[in-house]
């Protein structure tokens, strides 16, 4: 449980972990905390995005849609690794999850399977849309997963956690399946070996 990192110690953070970021307008400034609390964080969120075309996938993250206003989550992770940063506080990227994971997360523990949309996602967890057509055959290319395993290091190197701090969209919400086409679990073997 942790205040969320200022704009700017976000940025170094992800920068001293060797990550290349592109910063989108006014990112720092572009949230949702109009509709609710951003923070305690517990942990970081990895999602694809289901889009393609790296342009027009960071314009539908910083965007969002009419049912969904934008920012729909921090950092948007292009096929060639770079990190967009598209907004910063609350963000419309994890929806309702369940209330055990949350708990799981938080004492770093294995996490239960998600059953339950009790519990604002939002609130909690930085976030990280990937972009991947997320039909399984769309490929996660090196630079991308490097980066993914960059930010999740970053922010739990900045917060104290373990890799047990990351989890996917598909852990956290029933129904969900992101990201699909590498496992989470392997996500965090690279993540705990790189936070050695
Ligand atoms: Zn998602």
């Amino acid at each position: 449980m942790a205040p969320p990192m200022s704009a700017s110690r976000f940025l170094d953070a992800l920068k001293d972990e060797g990550v290349t970021v592109v910063e989108v307008g006014d990112w720092r400034h572009h949230n949702r905390n109009h509709k609710g609390p951003w923070g305690p964080v517990h942990g970081v969120m990895i999602h694809h995005t289901a889009t393609s075309g790296s342009q027009r996938t960071v314009e539908i993250c910083r965007d969002g849609y009419a049912s969904l206003p934008g920012p729909l989550c921090h950092g948007v992770i292009t096929k060639d690794g770079h990190v967009h940063l598209v907004g910063y506080g609350r963000a419309n990227h994890a929806g309702l999850g369940d209330d055990d994971v949350l708990r799981a997360v938080i004492a770093e523990k294995a996490l239960p399977a998600d059953n339950e949309a009790n519990t604002d996602g939002n609130r909690h967890f930085y976030g990280f849309e990937c972009e991947n057509r997320g039909n399984g055959e769309d490929p996660w290319p090196d630079a991308q997963l490097d980066a993914i395993e960059r930010v999740s290091a970053a922010i739990c190197r900045h917060h104290g956690w373990t890799h047990r701090s990351v989890i996917g969209h598909l852990e956290w919400q029933p129904g969900k399946i992101d990201p699909k086409g590498f496992t989470m679990k392997t996500m965090r073997e690279r993540i705990e070996e790189r936070l050695k």
